[in-house]
């Protein structure tokens, strides 16, 4: 089994591991993916990000990448099983509190980042259980695709993610 690194700009990391030759002694153990839009918007330019870098390969070479689930009329479709996004998301929310944390001692840094990290589960949790009281009382919610949770952490951030593509 390897280990999946999901990694912004991670073609980038590949192709510098690759042309420092290292990348037969990362490869048996290693599989780096990009984040979905990362993917979206490279897919077509960048050979290598689309052949090795794809965060839910549909080929059966990376199952644990990809899920299937039910849509509301009970149809079967293949599913991204980790939300790349959110994790860009819950990134761009903890580097606002880098100053802070690059002031601090280890113990401090790692007690602090517990406690934000907590912080932000019981947050998600909380608009899970919100959007389900609102789907259960019928009311209509918007943008309800679960990829968008934690959208409104970093609206700012999601812009600036992609800016050094090219
Ligand atoms: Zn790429």
């Amino acid at each position: 089994m390897k280990t999946l690194r999901n990694i912004d700009k991670g073609c980038a990391l590949l192709k510098h591991i690759v042309r420092q030759g290292h990348w037969p002694a990362w490869e048996p153990t290693t599989r780096i993916i990009v984040d979905s839009y990362h993917y979206i918007n490279h897919q077509v330019t960048d050979h290598l990000c689309q052949a090795w870098c794809n965060p839910a390969p549909l080929n059966g070479d990376a199952p644990n990448l990809v899920v299937v689930v039910n849509d509301k009329q009970g149809n079967p479709y293949y599913k991204r099983a980790f939300n790349t996004q959110a994790c860009e998301q819950l990134n761009a929310w903890i580097g606002g509190f880098l100053t802070v944390l690059n002031q601090m001692t280890v113990s401090n840094f790692n007690l602090t980042m517990h406690v934000l990290l907590f912080i932000h589960t019981q947050r998600v949790i909380a608009k899970q259980e919100e959007k389900k009281r609102k789907q259960e009382a019928g009311i209509e919610v918007v943008g309800s695709d679960e990829e968008s949770e934690d959208e409104e952490d970093s609206e700012s951030d999601e812009e600036g993610s992609e800016e050094e593509e090219n």
